[in-house]
């Protein structure tokens, strides 16, 4: 047969339409994505056709238009098994959010709600309404409000204090989170002039005393979270910054960064400042995140003085920065759970991960290791080892929380075949992310609670390793 009868033999669109997984297809995906996608796949068949190749049925090409559309639907933002040891990683999305937080952000999304509205009055009411008794009982703030993350705090405080004035900042405390947040860049565009006082290990009081002027604005303390100047220092406490910025007239603003509500070493992890000292020791404006150690949902938090908090209010970038009816309902949900810290640990997820023992973490290790010995067919080594979590996201950055791992390693040592195998637990249903180290692929079992569908979806690992050899490495 010439090329062109075969192609008169090619199935039409309409004929794939009428095949049952078409049907399936179009129940799911609805009538004109299944005729585009098999529009789109009868042109390569046709190609392909012209090259000599056979004509698949119309059921297979129905069948192959579904899994395109599968794949297609599926979301980039996929739920996975977080097991890289840093319990707040912020490319893995950072907090998990509580039962309460999830139940209430839930009916938020499915309800109208009295967002805005008073319902004892029937008359207008204020978004921030809803958080700020809790801050302020949980923090002993007079005021506070919330944004979209504490990077926006910082700019909305900036900006509403300090606009076309200086902020004086030691030097020490210049320091940049992440690529995109630095704090002299998140300054310049909150409108500010930097005045950096100190040198970068060594800051004293005279030196913000010599800095404060006519044309001081605020002076900003920054907590200096994903990293530490060790030897020969000295930094000037907020304690005593706070009585040198009164005594001068100027606001101190104390940028947290993750903060905590709890004092965390009830907990037997290292002392991270509390909202409540930093308001304590005079701060008039002190701001934090939502989604660090706090445990909710991302945003930013500013309390302190009644009269800083409602200039903030004031600025018309507060407006551009508000947050959501989902993410007040989860953050009110999260917050409460503090009023009970005894419960924290059981209750909000980041806590209880981080205060899980090495013992319990070890039981599930040795639980798991038969199972992940099996799916790796010999071609890798599984071990009990003992490793050290990270809290993440700044908050601790020296404090190591001692943790328990599977160590996968290569039989023969063989490099390729260790970012084969990750490549393979990142195709996974449910994709397992763990950390290289030391010639292993580390899996900290620290965040793991699902362990069934841990097991069940680790029995599907496809290894795929170049048809079993790796010669070339
Ligand atoms: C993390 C951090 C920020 C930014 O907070 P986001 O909630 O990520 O916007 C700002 N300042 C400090 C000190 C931080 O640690």
């Amino acid at each position: 047969m010439d090329a062109s009868a075969r192609l008169r033999n090619i199935p039409s669109v309409d004929q794939v339409l009428k095949t049952a997984p078409a049907a399936a297809a179009i129940e799911c995906f609805g009538r004109s994505a299944v005729a585009n996608a098999v529009r789109a796949i009868l042109s390569d068949i046709r190609d392909k056709v012209r090259q000599g190749q056979d004509i698949p049925s119309r059921d297979e090409v129905a069948s192959a238009a579904l899994s395109k559309l599968d794949a297609v639907d599926r979301s980039t933002m996929r739920p996975l098994f977080n097991l890289t040891g840093t319990v707040l990683h912020t490319n893995l999305g950072r907090a998990v959010l509580a039962d309460a937080a999830i139940d209430a952000a839930t009916v938020a999304m499915r309800e109208a709600v009295a967002l805005e509205f008073d319902l004892e009055g029937g008359i207008r009411g204020e978004r921030d309404d809803h958080l700020r008794a809790l801050i302020c009982e949980l923090t002993g703030a007079e005021d506070a409000t919330v944004v979209n993350n504490n990077a926006a705090a910082v700019l909305l405080v900036l900006n509403s204090l300090a606009s076309g004035r200086e902020v004086i900042v030691s030097r020490g405390e210049l320091i940049e989170i992440g690529g995109a947040f630095r704090m002299p860049d998140i300054m310049e565009r909150s409108g500010v002039r930097l005045v950096e006082v100190g040198t970068t290990n060594r800051t004293h009081a005279r030196d913000y005393g010599g800095a404060i002027g006519p044309d001081s604005g605020v002076i900003l303390k920054v907590h200096t979270s994903n990293y530490r100047i060790e030897g020969f220092t000295k930094e000037v406490g907020a304690r005593e910054l706070s009585a040198i910025a009164h005594d001068k007239g100027v606001p101190l603003v104390n940028d947290l960064g993750s903060g905590t509500l709890v004092d965390l070493t009830r907990f037997g992890l290292a002392h991270e400042p509390t909202v409540r000292e930093a308001i304590a020791e005079g701060a008039d404006v002190v701001t934090f995140s939502g989604d660090k150690l706090l445990g909710g949902p991302q945003a930013g938090f500013i309390v302190g003085r009644r009269t800083f908090i409602e200039t903030i209010n004031k600025n018309p970038m507060k407006r551009a920065l508000r947050v959501d009816k989902m993410r007040l309902a989860a953050l009110e949900a999260t917050l409460k759970l503090y009023r009970d810290p005894d419960r924290l640990t059981k209750r909000l997820p980041t806590l209880r991960w981080l205060t899980r023992s090495q013992v319990d973490i070890g039981a599930q290790a040795r639980r798991l290791l038969p199972v992940v010995e099996h799916a790796l067919n010999a071609f890798f080594h599984v071990s009990v080892v003992s490793c050290e979590s990270q809290i993440g996201s700044g908050a601790l950055p020296l404090s190591a929380v001692p943790s328990i791992g599977l160590a996968l390693t290569p039989v023969d040592g063989r490099g390729r075949l260790l970012s084969d195998l990750a490549a393979a637990l990142r195709r996974l249903p449910m994709p397992v992310i763990g950390r290289v180290e030391r010639g292993s692929l580390v899996l900290d079992l620290r965040c793991l609670e699902d362990e069934e569908g841990f097991m069940a979806n680790f029995t599907g690992l496809d290894l795929a390793l170049g048809g079993g050899s790796d010669e070339s490495s």
